[in-house]
């Protein structure tokens, strides 16, 4: 069964970026991807499916993905939010109490 390479970069999220791909072939003329394979079959019984391709990180990264520190980014940002409105005690869910509003009479 062949696979693919995917060599990349790992970040400290956990998260793999590919930076590039290799084919490796299993060289066997029953398997669909091999050069092997001959062309002409019209076996059923071949591998169609490619096996899990096996990444390899090259680079490690210190940094989360930038997907990652977006993510995080924007959380920090709500959590600000909330903190905010927790200390002015006055959270948005809730709409705030009408007040010094007086009917006018006459
Ligand atoms: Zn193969
Ligand atoms: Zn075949
Ligand atoms: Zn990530």
């Amino acid at each position: 069964m062949c696979y693919n390479i995917v060599y990349g970069r790992q970040h400290k999220c956990g998260c793999f970026i590919g930076m590039s791909t290799e084919k490796r072939d299993c060289n066997s003329p029953h398997c669909l991807f091999s050069t092997s394979h001959p062309p002409t079959c019209r076996s059923r019984g071949c591998d169609s499916m490619m096996n899990v391709p096996k990444q390899v990180p090259i680079r490690v990264s210190p940094i989360n993905c930038p997907d990652c520190a977006r993510d995080k980014g924007e959380r920090a940002r709500i959590n600000a939010l909330k903190d905010a409105w927790r200390a002015k005690g006055t959270p948005p869910s809730t709409p705030a109490p009408a007040q010094g509003v007086q009917s006018w009479s006459g």
